[in-house]
């Protein structure tokens, strides 16, 4: 009864597919208060908690000769090295001689030259230690300058091996010297963890040479123009050029002007994948070029929509007329070939190319690369570079984690107004990364294992060691009953457990109990307070209360 009209969906894989993700509401901090307004309220303080800043190193009063413009403002006593803004003493307040909010965080001399060459989103013009990536997909790829196919490539490395900068590095370089000699030659690049379905994919590709079509017909159409308005006065302005006359000339942009109105623009959702497919196609073949087709991530692509989009690019160079098409897939997992077709994967790996972990001196090298143009002279103290790579070695050479760190000691000895980095912010760093990464595990897991980890918590908290199964599934049940949750069989909450385990949240072993069979015993490998503050920020668990008569009942049983 409950079965629903048959109401047409608009094809669910395809449109948006953000929603739902809800974004955790951690900031809701409002200077303002409730009515938004600070207006007339001038000297409102908003805590007079004033053991108050001193005044006097404001930037802005540049009539008081002995302001000195020092770092140290008001460290009297206080602890400078709070990562947070201080908001003891935050003064609303138009008089110039009071420190407001930002002042005290800009006097200090910055330690950043430039940050955002830290960031990931950064394309480094100099890759250490990946000549050899870069020198063999230049070697393949140069055929596009000669108007041949380049094989297809598949790159293979694990994140943060700089798969994503080499592969832009040579896109760049390959459009930079085609332009140079004036070869029709194109890269497109497509991350497939945000384009991730066949239909977004062909679309995307569509859409983009439609629009260089339109422009290359653009600049045709004015040049046709011209020279139309010169030949009518002149017919003779057509010797040397393709035209025989003028009715040819109108006969040439009346096509061009045809083909322009033709070109639709794929819709990013709605129509048949065939339609997009051909759409693209026509798009593509419309005037002769070589395009190199670079799907990054596209073992999501893969896992996300199958191969049927690999099948099509691979197989379209026996049907284009004017262009060729070349593919470049880069993937972060090893594997991801098994699960394609045979005739895809042996198309696509034509030509493979490994990028290998980086090790803690390959780390260094590329650290110190940076460093060199993200931060002021002397800024770092010797060993922040050294540590930072030994850090990022440890997880799997990857060179993302190591800017990730060496940027994050930078913020945290900027926040804490030090002069300089040193050890300790990377020791700071490192925690706080690896806190982000389990506050983001732990929020973004389903509800059932949360209950589960709750439970987890819960003995931990009241001194149990060496938490068997048998327990944390008793206090499970009941904090399930508690918000009204299904309760899992032990055998998938044991499950559960595992995942967790994999996770790195819990560390779980097998032991043996003799003739009573085997159990797991777990303990918590993630801190505590930070995790149990992030499951109770889940509306579900947060309605409980009080758990602590669910922790009293496992010594009842
Ligand atoms: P992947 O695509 O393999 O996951 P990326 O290419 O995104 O890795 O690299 C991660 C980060 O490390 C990026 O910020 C990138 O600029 C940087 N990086 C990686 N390899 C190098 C290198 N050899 N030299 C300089 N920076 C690098
Ligand atoms: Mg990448």
């Amino acid at each position: 009864m409950d079965e629903r009209e048959h109401t047409p969906r608009a094809d669910k894989s395809e449109d948006g597919d953000s929603t739902g993700e809800a974004v955790a509401d951690t900031d809701t901090h409002s200077m303002t208060g409730g009515d938004g307004s600070m207006t007339g309220d001038d000297n409102s303080v908003i805590e007079t908690d004033a053991e108050n800043v001193d005044t006097g190193s404001t930037p802005a009063s540049a009539d008081e000769p002995d302001s000195n413009a020092d770092v140290d403002v008001g460290s009297g006593g206080r602890d400078r090295s709070s990562p947070d803004v201080d908001f003891d003493g935050v003064v609303l307040d138009d008089d110039d001689d009071n420190q407001g909010l930002f002042d005290d965080l800009l006097s200090g001399e910055p330690i950043f030259e430039n940050k955002e060459v830290l960031r990931p989103s950064y394309t480094p013009h100099e890759l250490p230690h990946r000549n050899d990536q870069i020198n063999r997909m230049a070697t393949i790829l140069v055929s596009a300058l000669r108007g041949e196919t380049p094989s297809n490539i598949l790159i293979y490395g694990k994140t943060g091996t700089g798969k994503t900068a080499s592969a832009k590095f040579v896109s760049q370089e390959l459009e930079s010297t085609s332009q140079k000699y004036d070869v029709p030659c194109e890269v497109e690049y497509i991350n497939c963890e945000v384009t991730d379905t066949q239909y977004r994919v062909l679309a995307q590709l569509a859409n983009t040479f439609i629009e260089k079509n339109q422009q290359v017909i653009a600049d045709l159409l004015d040049d046709y123009r011209e020279l139309r308005s010169a030949a009518v006065d002149d017919e003779s302005a057509l010797t040397d050029t393709e035209f025989d006359s003028l009715a040819d000339l109108d006969d040439r942009i009346g096509e061009l002007e045809a083909d322009a109105d033709e070109m639709e623009e794929v819709p990013m959702t709605g129509w048949p994948t065939d339609r997009v497919y051909s759409t693209f196609f026509e798009a593509v073949d419309y005037h002769e070029r070589v395009v190199v087709i670079m799907l990054d991530e596209i073992d999501k692509l893969v896992e996300k929509s199958g191969d049927d989009t690999l099948y099509n690019l691979s197989r379209m160079n026996s049907e284009l007329e004017k262009s060729r098409i070349s593919i470049m897939g880069i993937s972060n997992d090893l594997k991801f070939t098994d699960f394609l077709d045979p005739r895809v994967k042996s198309s696509l790996g034509e030509e493979e190319i490994v990028f290998p972990p980086y090790d803690a001196n390959q780390l260094r090298d590329i650290l110190q690369h940076r460093a060199d143009i993200s931060f002021k002279q002397d800024a770092l103290t010797d060993d922040v570079i050294p540590l930072c790579a030994a850090f990022a070695a440890q997880e799997h050479g990857d060179a993302r984690r190591a800017l990730d760190l060496l940027r994050t000691a930078g913020e945290l000895a900027e926040r804490s107004q030090a002069e300089i980095v040193a050890e300790k912010h990377v020791r700071q760093a490192q925690d706080k990364i690896e806190l982000d990464r389990v506050v983001e595990v732990v929020r973004t897991l389903p509800t059932q294992s949360k209950i589960v980890l709750f439970a987890v918590i819960l003995l931990e908290k009241n001194g149990v060691h060496n938490i068997n199964t048998g327990e944390v599934f008793n206090i499970y049940k009941r904090l399930c009953e508690e918000i009204d949750a299904d309760v899992l069989t032990q055998r998938r909450v044991t499950d559960l457990i595992s995942e967790l385990d994999m996770l790195g949240i819990v560390n779980a072993v097998v032991v043996s109990k003799g003739r009573y069979g085997r159990t797991k015993e777990m303990g918590l490998s993630v801190p505590v307070e930070e995790t149990e503050a992030v499951l109770l920020s889940d509306s579900r668990l947060g309605d409980i209360e009080n758990a602590q008569p669910f922790v009293q009942a496992r010594f009842d049983n």
